[in-house]
């Protein structure tokens, strides 16, 4: 499957990585729309929230479970944003599930 996501989960494509585990990577989004911009991804493939069901719900918490520590690893002591875009309105542009972790300056009041 042509799926970068997939290729930066297996090491097939460079990134500069925050976090790591059997389930899950977290890495610096390649076009940082605040001081810390990460990604956190599941290692196995969903093409996004659509496609969360019973026999892959886990790691999607798992992730969520992550996100703190990997916030705070980032000095997010000040509060974060978590976003998931999903199909054509939302914008999503790569089709692997993904949950931007958003901080390190005020994000303002616009959408959520
Ligand atoms: P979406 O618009 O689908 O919610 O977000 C996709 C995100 O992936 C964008 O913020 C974009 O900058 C990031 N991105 C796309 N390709 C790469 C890549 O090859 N490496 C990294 N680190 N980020 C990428
Ligand atoms: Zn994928």
């Amino acid at each position: 499957m042509d799926c970068i996501f997939c290729k930066i989960a297996n090491g097939e494509i460079p990134c500069t990585k925050v976090y790591e585990d059997d389930q899950m990577l977290a890495f610096r989004d390649l076009n940082p729309q605040a001081p810390v911009h990460v990604l956190m991804i599941p290692k196995q493939h969903i093409a996004s929230l659509d496609e969360v069901c019973d026999n892959n719900c886990d790691v999607v918490a798992h992730i969520l479970k992550n996100a703190h520590i990997i916030a705070k690893q980032e000095g997010l002591d000040n509060g974060y944003r978590i976003i998931s875009n999903c199909g054509a309105d939302a914008g999503q542009t790569v089709f692997h599930l993904h949950f931007h972790l958003l901080g390190g300056r005020s994000l303002g009041e616009n959408l959520v």
